[in-house]
């Protein structure tokens, strides 16, 4: 059975963005939060020994009031079985919606999940090819260059985004067509930055709310929760910046370093000895210990549900970059708001990925490609925005950051929607 509900959570925090909105009817609200499609297909396979394995995959169209759905597919065995991850892919679909609003980039919210997990499962590299195929082959219908975007999500890569965009190009008249899927390898039309956006994009957004705060990154200490993609690209540019990482975790422990580390001579000692811990100079510290560690910065880059209100009570930081999804619960919130602690939330902290993607499709669409810096700059510039507007509205409400960016994301929404209105 399911301990909560995604889907509930997703809606309440829409029906809290239309309270402060003082949008109060019914219609409305049900409109901003149900999806408009969702999707679900049988997928057979054919596995390595013969046999027939039926896979169930779904894709959720949220909404497309300011651009096309856009949103990543994650291949997944959530707890709650099936049933769960339909409610999951209806929320985090909901979430791509404000996320890409939030940052202004011209897009909606989409997401899609094959309920499967290749480690667990151990597929074969041709059975999760004819899966991925499979997928596509039975979205096909519902994506497109113009209409849905997917993208890589938990357990995805470039390799499943070539196959995908291979099988539609194929659907469709053998057209290319890279603009169909992002989050591709560069030789197969990706773009420069994809690989670290989520990570560039917390600590460009750190480092507006620095600015905003006050705060001099020159020596600010800082705490990676998680060492993964986000974390350690936050890391490593949050210290191009001055910053100085002073702590760390992975699923095997937490660790201090109270005279700081390089970020890559801690991922070179991770690659030879499977973890952080053990690290020259380090001790090794609980969960708990880490998170409220006296520092600026804090990140929790992993895994959801990381802050209860307990934990909020004794945090030390002066900044929450949310590089992962819901690392913090509701009931938190108040806590770290009264503290003064300013949490930037994981719709704009890692909303970095989806920026880059955006760019990715419109370089796609172009058929010309910027550099490095052209990239990282143009997403600098919707993220900094998205982190000031954002700021803006927290003070104008007297209302926290991620109540803040929900009320910005929904008012973005609802312009186009105003202008659009219903057909047919
Ligand atoms: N899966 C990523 C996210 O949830 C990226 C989505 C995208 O690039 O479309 O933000």
């Amino acid at each position: 059975m399911v301990k909560h509900d995604p889907f509930a959570n997703a809606t309440k925090q829409v029906n809290d963005a239309c309270d402060v909105l003082k949008i109060k009817d019914k219609g409305i609200r049900e409109y901003l939060a149900m999806p408009n499609k969702v999707l679900r297909v049988k997928i057979p396979v054919k596995m390595d020994n013969g046999k027939i394995r039926v896979f169930t995959g779904f894709r959720s169209q949220h909404n497309n009031d300011r651009g096309p759905y856009k949103g990543g597919i994650r291949y997944f065995d959530p707890e709650g079985g099936v049933q769960y991850m339909e409610r999951e892919v209806m929320a985090l679909s909901s979430w791509m919606t404000w996320k890409c609003a939030v940052v202004d980039v011209p897009l909606g919210g989409g997401k899609g999940a094959i309920f499967v997990n290749p480690k667990k499962d151990k597929l074969s590299e041709g059975e999760l090819e004819r899966l991925t195929r499979g997928f596509a082959y039975k979205i096909g219908e519902i994506i497109g260059p113009q209409k849905d975007i997917p993208a890589p999500d938990v357990y995805t890569t470039g390799k499943e985004m070539t196959q995908i965009m291979d099988t539609w190009s194929k659907m469709n008249g053998n057209k290319y067509s890279p603009g169909v899927i992002t989050g591709k390898p560069i030789p197969m039309g990706g773009s420069l930055a994809r690989n670290v956006a989520t990570g560039l994009g917390t600590a460009y957004c750190v480092r507006g709310a620095a600015k905003i705060l006050k705060i001099n990154l020159k020596g600010a200490k800082v705490v990676l929760q998680g060492f993964g993609n986000a974390s350690t690209f936050a890391g490593e540019y949050l210290e191009k910046m001055g910053a100085k990482c002073i702590g760390a975790s992975d699923s095997k422990g937490s660790i201090i370093v109270p005279n700081g580390f390089k970020v890559s001579k801690l991922i070179e000692h991770k690659q030879k000895k499977g973890s952080v811990v053990g690290f020259p100079g380090s001790k090794k510290v609980s969960t708990e210990q880490l998170l409220t560690t006296k520092c600026e910065i804090l990140i929790p880059g992993a895994l959801e549900n990381q802050i209860d209100a307990k934990l909020a009570k004794k945090l030390q930081c002066r900044i929450i970059g949310e590089a992962a999804n819901g690392p913090t619960l509701p009931e938190a919130d108040p806590i770290i708001y009264n503290k003064k602690i300013m949490v930037i939330p994981d719709i704009l902290a890692n909303s970095g990925g989806v920026c880059i993607s955006y760019l990715e499709w419109v370089q796609n669409n172009m058929g010309y490609y910027w550099s490095f810096d052209e990239v990282a700059g143009k997403m600098e510039a919707n993220i900094v925005r998205g982190l000031k507007d954002t700021h803006d509205i927290s003070k104008k409400y007297k209302i926290d950051m991620r109540r803040a960016a929900m009320v910005l994301a929904v008012q973005r929404v609802m312009e186009a929607f105003e202008h659009k209105g219903i057909w047919p």
